[in-house]
């Protein structure tokens, strides 16, 4: 046996070794997986594709949650196959990537992912109230929930180009933000409470470049129960 055979042989056997590894400290939702598939799925939506109507058309909820927000899920899965993020949580990918030019294209899909799952969640065919720890918090913070409404909206409406409003929790405290693009919360150590996705796709179908309008229907319909249950944790 010359030298490049037993270094061919070694290296073969430090590979199965690494794979053999892998497989058994792979979580135990991923076991019947292949190691290199991502485990992050579309979460089903919350409720029937024409239940937002008339602020959210059935065809804008088809095109955005079938179409954007599906796609997003797909092309995360075919950036991180078999890389070391292939395993990771939509969290995890986000705080590791943000910020770094050479992973921006995972960034952007793992937090457009996020995003999107914590959008269906902020709306609810007929709205919702805060709970009482919700209800102080905004009190202190905003003076009234309408005045939390009106800054929502203003900060939504004035986001230049695509991107998100949020209603956030940061140390305790809340905040009203707008994040370009993909951006979110989550990477300033905020914990997002509610979302309104300004995209166009959100509302172009429905509205076409009246996006105040969008956002002036769609706030009625904003689930604060949902919101007081992320307060709480
Ligand atoms: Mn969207």
């Amino acid at each position: 046996m010359d030298t490049t055979n037993r270094r061919d042989i070694l290296r073969a056997a430090v590979a199965v070794g690494g794979a053999a590894l892998a497989v058994g400290t792979a979580p135990a939702r991923a076991a019947s997986r292949p190691v290199t598939q991502s485990p992050q799925v579309q979460p089903p939506l919350p409720y029937a594709l024409d239940a937002l109507a008339p602020a959210i058309s059935a065809r804008t909820v088809d095109f955005h949650y079938n179409k954007h927000h599906k796609g997003y899920f797909t092309n995360l899965a075919k950036l991180v196959a078999g890389t070391a993020w292939a395993q990771a949580s939509l969290e995890e990918i986000i705080l590791a990537t943000a910020g770094k030019p050479d992973s921006k294209a995972v960034f952007n899909n793992a937090a457009q992912a996020l995003n999107h799952n914590l959008y269906w969640q902020s709306l609810t065919p007929k709205g919702s109230a805060p709970s009482d720890a919700l209800n102080a918090a905004i009190t202190r913070d905003f003076g009234s929930k309408a005045a939390l409404e009106a800054e929502l909206a203003k900060a939504s409406a004035g986001q230049f180009g695509s991107g998100w409003g949020w209603l956030a929790a940061d140390g305790g405290k809340l905040k009203v933000v707008a994040t370009s693009n993909a951006g979110t919360p989550l990477t300033d150590g905020a914990t997002p409470l509610l979302v309104i996705d300004v995209w166009e796709h959100a509302y172009y179908l429905d509205e076409q470049n009246r996006r105040a309008d969008y956002i002036s229907m769609v706030l009625p319909l904003l689930d604060w129960a949902g919101a007081s249950q992320r307060f709480a944790t």
